[in-house]
């Protein structure tokens, strides 16, 4: 199996155990997993090397649903409940599921929790957090209320290390599904972690940023992370260039 069904298949096995733990042992037929993945050709037996302490129900190969049925926001998160489907549930005070408008014209995409927001349950409250919402209410003149932000993972990785690709593949269906039912016009790509993962590519962030993309038939502007901002503040210029691109393809004005 090549590495991407590998990735699959944990991502699959995942989803399976979550809905075993959430009773469901059988899946309509006929589902598609948000990005095609029910178009790869994954095996049960692939499912269970992966992950092989999942209890898997009766039927994982579209495991589609897999993400939710839920249709709203409020019925994503009471579906994720008190999510244990990774290691990162072992260290979070609490999960970090997302703020803003559920109707928003533009996503803002980050990495991870960080000590402040786990504490607070929102994301980007810290001082990165307050230099997104400068960028988004000073430099974007909207309110922060009017766009939506969340995370790649939902929960705070130990230290703020880099969550591991395995976290990642448990804790997608939940971005993808946010995502699917915001429908946003606009995707922002907050760092290098985000964007590659949204993107699936290994490409720099540096060769990214600047240059429009697509994340499921939705354009997707990758720019650096506000905390690398606060790192390196001469990048601000070109996070400002970054966010002109998105005001003009939302049709705001920066003059
Ligand atoms: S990071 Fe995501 S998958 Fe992992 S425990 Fe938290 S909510 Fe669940």
């Amino acid at each position: 199996m090549s590495q991407e069904g590998r990735r699959i298949a944990r991502a699959l096995a995942a989803h399976a155990q979550w809905l075993g733990m959430s009773g469901v042992d059988e899946i309509p037929p006929g589902l598609d997993w948000p990005g095609g993945l029910a178009t790869q050709e994954v095996s049960r037996s692939d499912v269970a090397s992966a992950m092989p302490e999942a209890n898997l129900p009766g039927a994982v190969s579209s495991a589609a649903a897999a993400a939710s049925s839920s249709n709203d926001l409020g019925g994503l998160r009471a579906e994720i409940g008190d999510c244990t489907r990774c290691r990162l549930s072992g260290t979070r005070k609490q999960i970090v599921f997302g703020t803003g408008n559920p109707n928003a014209r533009v996503v803002f995409v980050g990495e991870g929790p960080g000590r402040d927001e786990d504490l607070q349950g929102v994301p980007f409250v810290g001082r990165a957090g307050e230099l997104l919402t400068d960028i988004i209410e000073k430099g974007m003149k909207i309110p922060r209320s009017e766009v939506y932000i969340c995370n790649v993972v939902k929960c705070r990785p130990p230290d703020n290390r880099n969550p591991e690709p395995e976290e990642v593949d448990a804790c997608a269906p939940f971005l993808a599904r946010q995502i699917e039912i915001v429908a946003p016009e606009v995707i922002v790509a907050l760092g290098k972690f985000a964007a590659q993962t949204l993107l699936e590519t290994k490409t720099p962030i540096t060769r990214l940023r600047g240059h429009w993309h697509e994340y499921r038939g939705i354009a997707l502007m990758p720019t650096f992370h506000p905390a690398h901002l606060l790192r390196n503040p001469s990048y601000k210029r070109q996070v400002w260039e970054d966010i002109k691109q998105v005001m003009e393809r939302l049709g705001l004005s920066h003059a």
